[in-house]
């Protein structure tokens, strides 16, 4: 794809791109430029958000059954479209094509998911004396959602399919550097039969189309995954007009191995909970805590694991993990990874494109910045525990509270740890973080609010109570 007349960009028309100009995109891998996109400038913003401010009122009065049709249709779509949309993941973010193909299957769905939720949005009706009183769930209007450039398509649908099924409008913004998959995902859901106004995807950058939406009098929500940085400043800007928020942010999660866990499996499955992504995962397991009698031997089963990894170019089949997604990226990583030792270190291609090998640090001392902060690339630190309350305080001892897997063959422990470690999303003897059907989101810094799951459409709604005298 070359200059920016070649790429599509969502419901803007040519007259409005008064915005922030061309901004290049490149392949991960190679660091070639692929195209580039216009971002949008206030007035844009502006726009788009009357846009959906009008689709919202027309989006409402969908009927319940049409609607859950057109987020069925929009599945189906995906469907058809997974092998073109996995390929620009591919191309835009660096992800390998495996991961990139099962990315997709997740947005399809957390669609199919949502399109059940419309027809089963039910209130209440609460006993009273001299009438009846029942509750509705209202769509809350304009919703948007802006999302990072690690998982550009999933975390995009994790905002989009319940603020959709609740009846609300939503602009996608998404991440400047990953533009490419939501756009497509944008004309996907006009050709469904979305009406207009109703998905609007909004190229455009943070500092600008970010923080306008963050304020916009006419948004009535923000549901925003990113860094905590960020967040803390969508927060703020919303909170000047009472938005709603839901925030996803950063995490340090732990992995937790206990002396009774099965550590072959332990070890090997290590790899993938922090080097999926190359790291650059929210709920990465990047602290990996280990019962000091098993330690020296934990690390012995580890480090073939790091170095089996295999790193490559992302469009094969075999590609484990892929680049970094930009060269800022790996500066940043680099930069957060200095002075720390290193205990294991895995393969990566050299050249061109933006490639960090699988490391492992340790001896980490605890109060090291690369133990507490987010490092969103393919670092994990290895740190001895003596007990399980000393894994639990050192699991806690970060500001960020959002994942983290627990090893054990002890039930009552397993439970115990999963109650004592301050996280949104554990698993036992098992990395699952993310399923389309359970809740998901963090503690602390991690964020405010949880996505997917059954409850996602009450943070996409209004609950309103009606008293009907019955009394003549
Ligand atoms: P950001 O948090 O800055 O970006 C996430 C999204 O928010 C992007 O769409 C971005 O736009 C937008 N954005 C940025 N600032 C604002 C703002 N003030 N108001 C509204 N929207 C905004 O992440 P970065 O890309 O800068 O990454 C920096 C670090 O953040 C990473 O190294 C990593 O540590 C962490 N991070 C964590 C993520 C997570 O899921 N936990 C995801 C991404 C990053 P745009 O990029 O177009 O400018």
């Amino acid at each position: 794809m070359s200059g920016a007349e070649a790429l599509p960009v969502g419901a803007l028309s040519p007259v409005e791109r008064a915005g922030e100009g061309p901004f290049e995109l490149h392949d991960p891998s190679s660091g070639e430029v692929i195209g580039t996109v216009l971002l949008a400038g206030r007035e844009e913003v502006d726009a788009t958000v009357e846009r959906a401010r009008r689709g919202a009122q027309r989006w409402r009065k969908v009927a319940p059954a049409d609607r859950a049709r057109l987020l069925r249709r929009l599945a189906d779509s995906i469907d058809a479209a997974s092998e073109e949309l996995a390929a620009l993941e591919v191309r835009n973010a660096g992800h390998p094509i495996r991961a990139a193909r099962a990315e997709v299957a997740q947005v399809r769905d957390v669609f199919e998911y949502y399109s059940g939720a419309p027809e089963r949005q039910m209130g209440q009706q609460i006993p009273v004396a001299g009438g009846i009183d029942v509750t509705f769930h209202e769509p809350l209007g304009v919703v948007a959602v802006i999302v990072p450039w690690n998982f550009p398509l999933p975390i995009a649908s994790w905002g989009l399919a319940p603020a959709l099924a609740a009846g609300n409008a939503v602009v996608l913004k998404p991440a400047e550097l990953t533009p490419l998959s939501a756009l497509r995902l944008g004309e996907l859901a006009l050709e469904a039969g979305f009406p207009e106004g109703v998905l609007q995807v909004l190229p455009g950058s943070g500092e600008l189309a970010g923080r306008r939406l963050a304020e916009h009098p006419a948004v009535a929500k923000i549901c925003f995954t990113g860094s905590t940085r960020a967040g803390m400043d969508v927060a703020v800007r919303a909170a000047a007009g009472l938005k709603r928020v839901t925030l996803e942010l950063g995490g340090k999660s732990a992995n937790i191995v206990f002396a009774d866990a099965d550590l072959e499996l332990a070890a090997s499955s290590a790899p993938g909970s922090v080097f999926d992504n190359a790291g650059q995962d929210c709920c990465a397991r990047s602290r990996i805590l280990v019962e000091r009698s098993v330690y020296d031997r934990f690390l012995e089963l580890l480090e073939p694991a790091v170095r089996a990894v295999k790193v490559a170019d992302p469009r094969l089949e075999e590609s484990e993990m892929g680049p970094l997604v930009s060269a800022r990226q790996r500066e940043v990583v680099a930069a957060r990874v200095a002075g720390a030792q290193v205990a294991i270190k895995g393969e990566a291609p050299g050249g061109p494109g933006y490639w960090y090998p699988p490391t492992i640090l340790a001896p980490v001392s605890p109060e090291e910045a690369c133990f507490r902060e987010e490092i969103f690339g393919p670092v994990a630190v290895a740190v001895p525990f003596g007990d399980e309350e000393e894994a639990i305080s050192l699991a806690n001892a970060t500001d960020y509270g959002l994942s983290g897997s627990i090893w054990t063959r002890d039930v009552g422990r397993a439970i115990r740890v999963a109650r004592g470690v301050e996280s949104g999303t554990l698993s036992v003897n098992s990395h699952s973080s993310v399923r389309y059907s359970t809740p998901f989101g963090g503690f602390k810094q991690s964020g405010i609010g949880r996505e997917l799951g059954p409850d996602a459409l009450e943070a996409f709604s209004e609950v309103k109570n009606v008293y009907i005298s019955t009394d003549r």
